[in-house]
């Protein structure tokens, strides 16, 4: 039996409700439901919004339903992939969700190597997918993400600097725009879309189904991870930063500062509540090669302690799940490019890192270069390809009495950093977005007016507006 919210009573007819439901394969979720609660709830502990009507998208046709069904009752709409974006952006108040998780298909062309992926799949699934052909495709790093926000944002992963950003990979992708219209995109049709789509978010329509290229991986790879002493984090990031000026493309190594947070089983009990710096990576290649080749990274300084080792492939890719539990912990994370990490900047960073009000906070800063960088930056709509060096400062904590001091460190770090940097920032770690267009114009810097024309062509009312989002003008 059909219940509406009064907000909702207000905007759209009981009898196009039910035409809505009648029209979905999937499921029409509505406050009162049993599986509202959990459907409305998204990664981040501190977002908890009420949607009025949570479509689940069982098939691209239920997906143009759902849009139509917005745009022509002028409802505010979200698209949920993974649910993990920082900004909560997969839900709303008062309006549709377009919820495609059960868009699960994974289908391997193990002789093309390329891979198409529904919308609703997490890195995990795809994962587990791809590597019984022995294949693997630059994604991220932790198992539950999304790959539908991850692969519009930019992509970063342990495979980045051998074979690219996520969005680099993707050769074709389905889409259905804001008119309701199924677009097939690709480098050969409907080219200035699939432009958009690389690097410019969910801002030009909602992708139902993404094909990438693959490469062979696995099922071993060798994973280093040591943690040392962060009295050393100054000497130890001056080391990563040289490290990485001659590594091979094989390694794209992370650099994560932080505590070792106090109750945490895995690491030794006299080591909680002291503060560490690790470098960690995965060797893109046959792990006995990357034995060899990280050997170095191991046996600089005396590590507090040295988890590495070589794994599974899709085990490497859950190293850091536990730390990010859904739903049940606080979490603001912003980035910013370096343009240099000098000592100077060393040292600024390394002030700040050690100032993380809550324990589970750390702070990451990405090496990316090699084929990241030979890639032609015209070819898409992300920006960053000129840095080496991307630094995000994750604030993670567990009570709401704590939101200012952790959101104030992370916005003071990266005021701090603002000399080493050219203001412009990874848009998949992108706090809340406060800081609105100005924000999107620094990030995009020469291609944000290619990309309000494509908004124009494609969104021209913005229907799609949660999310990094392009302003028509
Ligand atoms: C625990 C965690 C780990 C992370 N690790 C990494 C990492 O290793 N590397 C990295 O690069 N990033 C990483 N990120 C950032 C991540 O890439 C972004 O948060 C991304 O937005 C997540 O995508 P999602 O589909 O899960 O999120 P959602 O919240 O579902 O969506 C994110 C945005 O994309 C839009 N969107 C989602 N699906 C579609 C679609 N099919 N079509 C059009 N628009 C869509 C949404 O409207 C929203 O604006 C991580 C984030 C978290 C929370």
């Amino acid at each position: 039996m059909m219940t509406l919210t009064p907000t909702l009573e207000m905007t759209v007819a009981k009898v196009d409700m039910v035409r809505l439901e009648l029209a979905l394969q999937g499921q029409l979720i509505l406050p009162g439901d049993p599986e509202y609660d959990a459907a409305r709830a998204v990664w981040n502990g501190m977002i908890d919004r009420y949607p009025a009507l949570i479509a689940r998208c069982e098939t691209t046709q239920d997906v143009v339903t759902a849009v139509n069904f917005a745009r022509q009752h002028d409802l505010l709409l979200s698209v949920r992939g993974g649910g993990h974006n920082v900004a909560g952006h997969a839900t709303n108040d008062g309006g549709l969700v377009i919820d495609l998780s059960p868009l699960k298909q994974v289908v391997v062309d193990p002789e093309r190597r390329t891979v198409r992926v529904g919308g609703g799949v997490t890195l995990g699934e795809l994962d587990a997918a791809t590597q019984q052909y022995g294949l693997a495709l630059p994604t991220g790093v932790v198992s539950e993400t999304g790959i539908a926000g991850l692969t519009l944002g930019g992509g970063f992963g342990w495979m980045r600097n051998k074979y690219g950003l996520t969005c680099d990979n993707l050769l074709a992708a389905e889409v259905v725009t804001a008119d309701g219209r199924v677009l097939h995109t690709s480098e050969r049709q409907n080219s200035d879309l699939f432009w958009g789509l690389r690097g410019g978010g969910g801002n030009f329509g909602i992708v139902t189904e993404f094909e990438f290229q693959a490469y062979p991986l696995g099922p071993e790879v060798m994973q280093v991870a040591v943690f040392h002493d962060g009295e050393a984090m100054g000497e130890v990031l001056r080391h990563f930063r040289d490290f990485c000026a001659t590594a091979p493309d094989e390694i794209s190594l992370l650099a994560v500062c932080g505590v070792f947070p106090p109750g945490a089983e895995m690491f030794p009990a006299e080591l909680h509540g002291r503060h560490f710096v690790a470098l960690i990576g995965v060797y893109i290649g046959a792990a006995a090669e990357g034995e060899r080749v990280l050997q170095p990274l191991r046996n600089f300084r005396q590590p507090l302690f040295d988890v590495s080792s070589r794994l599974p492939y899709v085990t490497a890719q859950t190293f850091f799940d536990e730390d990010y539990p859904a739903g049940e912990m606080r979490y603001y994370w912003k980035s910013l490019n370096l343009t240099t990490l000098d000592d100077a900047a060393i040292d600024t960073l390394v002030e700040h890192a050690r100032r993380q009000p809550a324990a589970h906070s750390t702070t990451d800063i990405w090496y990316n270069g090699g084929a990241i960088q030979r890639m032609d930056d015209a070819a898409m709509a992300f920006h960053g390809r000129h840095v080496n060096f991307v630094i995000n400062p994750e604030a993670n904590w567990e009570h709401p009495a704590e939101d200012e001091e952790n959101i104030a460190w992370v916005r003071d770090f990266l005021a701090a950093m603002q000399p080493y940097s050219d203001g412009s920032r990874y848009l998949n770690f992108p706090g809340f977005q406060e800081e609105g267009d100005d924000m999107m114009r620094t990030a995009f810097a020469s291609k944000y007016d290619k990309l309000v024309a494509l908004k124009r062509k494609y969104d021209p009312t913005n229907l799609f507006s949660l999310n990094q989002n392009i302003k028509p003008g």
